[in-house]
């Protein structure tokens, strides 16, 4: 006798259902979508014993006459998509016409349903696949689907659910992520009797993340300007930098209504923020894409979370330019006060000083405090001038930080109109020094010292290689340094802030350096990763003599692209707002 025989409907279901339903979030995730491909307008959801003792979706959609809720519950029964052709321009949600029959032949299962059309309604009953009663049932327009007893019937899936904490975790995500898919959509939310949240529609997605998360949370957020590139419509919400996380649980992505994951969408934000984040931290994201559905292949993973895309270094590279666009002008227009302000108070302070005033603008910063050259070094040629307005700059800091005083030589205490601010001089530094670098030699930025007589040595095997591929961007940043031959190098200048060092030690350490933060050779940022490690070899940064180095460290700092953290993405300041400082002492 044959060996092979065709499943029962029941068993295929159950098989089918193990892709489709992994856990009650999944269930969740598929009702709801089923009622936003039904146009609903608002959504009932209630959840009960962290989803295996009740899941209940109710509806304002179409509805479905007697025939079609039967049909329904057949497998691949779908009124979404009629031939393969459709599938890819499909903009459903759902269109492989499992989820029902799926969810049914694993639970306790109620569909009540009306179209608007119809007189009276029908509920359908089904028990472990097996339908039980069809009835008439008086009931609104609409759909409500109930599923009692999730896997009661396939012991081996309910021992695999997690802890009921860690499922109803699952399940508010679920929730959360259709919310923010459709912020037009409203939305109540219940467990176990108790109301989680009820978001009204929303017109903005803003306003959907405020009744989701609180205003603290979307004040924290900047709104991306609604731009289109090569087809791809881009908008939503990102953080402001230095308002990140530690974990991923505000990164939700959107292609065409549909959450998805995909590596090319984390990384560009990844990318977008490089040099903002500290390690282990992660920005907020909201971010919408609309593009042709043609361009994108939804039905890569059963649960249709993972998408392909047909050109995803274009979808990558137009989101993090709108990411990265967005955080340029937040910066601008934090500084546009500002700005004003120190163009302003160009007075001089005390009448000793007469070096002219020096306006400064976001694009001819001022250069930080040179290191002085060691003795026996020849200084080649812009630093000198720049030294002098370095000076002039040292006057003006912006009204809105009233330099309080310093804190040890580490940080320097600042009244902001907002409340108190805590700069760390050190990361301060390291911001300045990096931005130099960025401009490097040929933008006037940095200075080259010669060495009186070139040094010639040997490095390891792989400190030489770190230096030999990136002789460029070496040489941006001030190094005069050539391959010669086997593993030497030639040494003939270093870059002004380290003048007088030991050439062999410094290339040592920058090889280190690299190798520690990871530098990238190939890529975006690959540059700024190896300007990173050249920023650390300026370890012998001290902190602000006098009130005027500290009035020109906060100056300096304050026209950087980033003032607010340092390459490696630590903070440079702390702010603590009156709000706060109110609080702690109880006086609100
Ligand atoms: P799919 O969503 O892939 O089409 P489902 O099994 O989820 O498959 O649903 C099967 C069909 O049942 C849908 O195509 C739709 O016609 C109908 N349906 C399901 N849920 C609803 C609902 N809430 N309101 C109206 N129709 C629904
Ligand atoms: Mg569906």
């Amino acid at each position: 006798m044959g060996k092979i025989r065709v499943l029962s409907e029941v068993v295929a279901s159950q098989v089918a259902a193990g892709e489709v339903v992994e856990r009650p979030a999944s269930v969740i995730k598929e009702l709801m979508e089923n009622s936003l491909d039904a146009g609903a307008r608002s959504l009932e959801i209630e959840v009960r014993g962290a989803g295996t003792g009740l899941l209940r979706v109710t509806d304002d959609g179409s509805g479905m006459d007697r025939e079609d809720a039967l049909m329904a519950l057949e497998r691949h029964a779908t009124s979404k998509i009629a031939t393969a052709a459709d599938l890819s321009s499909v903009l459903t949600m759902g269109f492989r016409g499992e989820a029902l029959p799926s969810i049914a032949s694993v639970s306790e299962f109620t569909l009540r349903t009306r179209p608007q059309a119809a007189a009276a309604g029908t509920e359908t009953l089904v028990k472990g696949g097996k339908l039980v009663a069809v009835r008439d049932a008086g009931c609104a327009t609409g759909t409500t689907i109930e599923v009692k007893s999730l896997f009661y019937n396939v012991p081996a899936r309910r021992k695999f659910l997690r802890s009921d904490a860690t499922e109803t975790s699952h399940l508010d995500r679920a929730v959360e992520t259709v919310a923010l898919a459709f912020p037009a959509v409203g939305l109540h939310y219940q467990r176990d009797g108790r109301t989680i949240y009820r978001a009204a529609s929303s017109p903005t997605l803003a306003g959907r993340v405020r009744d989701l998360f609180g205003a603290e949370e979307s004040d924290a957020l900047l709104d991306m300007a609604e731009a289109e590139t090569g087809g791809i419509r881009i908008s939503g919400l990102v953080s402001r930098p230095g308002a990140t996380r530690s974990d991923r649980a505000r990164q939700f992505f959107f292609v065409n209504g549909r959450a998805v994951e995909n590596v090319f969408l984390s990384t560009a934000v990844r990318d977008a923020y490089r040099q903002m984040l500290e390690p282990g931290r992660h920005p907020a994201v909201f971010v919408h894409l609309v593009m042709d559905p043609r361009a994108v292949d939804c039905n890569v993973h059963p649960a249709k979370r993972e998408v392909r895309f047909r050109h995803g270094a274009a979808v990558r590279d137009a989101l993090r330019a709108s990411i990265e666009a967005t955080l340029r002008e937040a910066r601008a227009a934090w500084l546009r006060p500002v700005q004003a302000h120190v163009t302003a108070r160009l007075e001089p302070r005390s009448e000793a000083d007469s070096s002219p005033a020096v306006i400064r603008t976001a694009h001819q910063p001022e250069l930080p405090r040179p290191v002085l050259p060691a003795p026996g070094l020849e200084t080649t040629a812009p630093a000198s001038k720049a030294v002098g307005t370095a000076q002039a700059a040292t006057r003006a800091v912006p009204e809105e930080f009233r330099l309080v005083g310093a804190l040890s030589r580490r940080y320097l205490l600042l009244e902001g109109s907002e409340g108190l601010v805590l700069l760390d001089q050190r990361a301060a530094h390291q911001r300045i020094l990096f931005e130099r670098l960025q401009r490097g030699v040929a933008g006037g930025a940095v200075a080259s010292q010669r060495l009186l007589a070139p040094e010639v040595f040997e490095l390891p095997a792989r400190a030489h290689e770190t230096v030999a591929v990136n002789l460029d961007v070496l040489a941006s940043a001030g190094f005069g340094v050539e391959v010669f031959g086997g593993r030497s190098l030639k040494v003939e200048a270093l870059p002004d802030f380290l003048a007088g060092r030991d050439p062999r030690r410094v290339l040592e350490d920058f090889a280190a350096a690299c190798a520690e933060t990871g530098a990238r050779v190939h890529g975006v940022g690959a540059d700024d990763a190896v300007r990173r490690a050249v920023t650390r070899l300026a370890v012998d940064i001290e902190g602000a003599r006098d009130e005027r180095e500290q009035r020109a460290l906060v100056t300096q700092l304050l026209a950087c692209d980033l003032p607010y953290c340092d390459p490696e993405g630590r903070p440079v300041m702390l702010q603590f707002s009156w709000r706060d400082l109110d609080r702690k002492f109880g006086r609100t």
